[in-house]
């Protein structure tokens, strides 16, 4: 009996200590996944938007299209017309708003 006795504690021991070993395993693995995915989702979200922001500052700066010759002549200044609109007049054009009087914006 003693020696069985012994067995089942020597189990038990060898047991716990499996559940334990694999208890930290996963808790091992379970944090290395969270800053794998964490980070790399900060990383993917920051490309998206930088990507973004790029995109949008190529479109709103010197890619415009003039209002008056259609043409992605460098940066526009903005001039008011008398009904109220607005347009964006590249180097060539701005010229025939001085001669109409526009003032830019
Ligand atoms: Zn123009």
């Amino acid at each position: 009996m003693k020696d069985i006795r012994g067995v089942n504690e020597a189990q038990v021991r060898m047991i716990l200590a499996v559940i334990i070993l694999l208890v930290l395993v996963a808790l091992y693995i379970i944090i290395r996944n969270r800053r794998q995915t964490g980070g790399s989702k900060r990383e993917g979200s920051s490309n998206v938007v930088s990507m973004e922001r790029h995109r949008k500052r190529k479109q709103s700066s010197g890619e415009q299209q003039c209002s008056a010759c259609k043409k992605r002549n460098g940066k526009l200044v903005f001039y008011a017309e008398d009904n109220g609109t607005v347009i964006g007049l590249c180097k060539d054009c701005q010229s025939k708003a001085k001669k109409r009087d526009m003032l830019p914006l």
